[in-house]
């Protein structure tokens, strides 16, 4: 078993108005980025749908020196049709991302849930502030 600390938020980086399917997401880290598998360990598209990607017990590849006591949970989205930082989550992007973190938390009562530039100032994802929200 590994040991979870970390629940870490990020975003796809896509336009407004843009979409980026899971399936892509997944293609791209395989082709491009030559990972194993998608480093995420759940992508949220704007339907609010919550795909399944890396299995939780597989370290993931998203947060340079946080993959491996950390889980990966990435939304479609973050950024405005100009290309910057924004909060593009729907409704049911919301929701889903609710469901899925009390999950986790009930899962990995002492993970605390952070976004990606919490751990990475150099960072804008998730392009929202994860502590003050969740
Ligand atoms: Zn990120």
């Amino acid at each position: 078993m590994r040991t979870i600390t970390l629940i870490i938020i990020h975003c796809s980086a896509t336009r407004e108005g843009t979409r980026y399917p899971f399936a892509k997401c997944r293609h791209d880290h395989i082709a491009n980025r030559r990972f194993k598998d998608i480093g995420y360990h759940y992508y949220i598209d704007r339907e609010g749908v919550i795909w399944t990607g890396r299995p939780e017990q597989e370290v993931g590849a998203h947060c340079r020196n946080h993959n491996k006591h950390s889980i990966g949970v990435c939304y479609e989205g973050g950024l405005d049709r100009q290309g910057r930082p924004k909060d593009t989550r729907t409704q049911a992007q919301k929701r889903a991302m609710e469901v899925l973190l009390s999950d986790l938390k009930e899962r990995y009562p002492k993970a605390l849930v952070l976004g990606h530039r919490d751990l990475n100032p150099g960072k804008d994802c998730p392009s929202f502030d994860v502590r003050s929200e969740l």
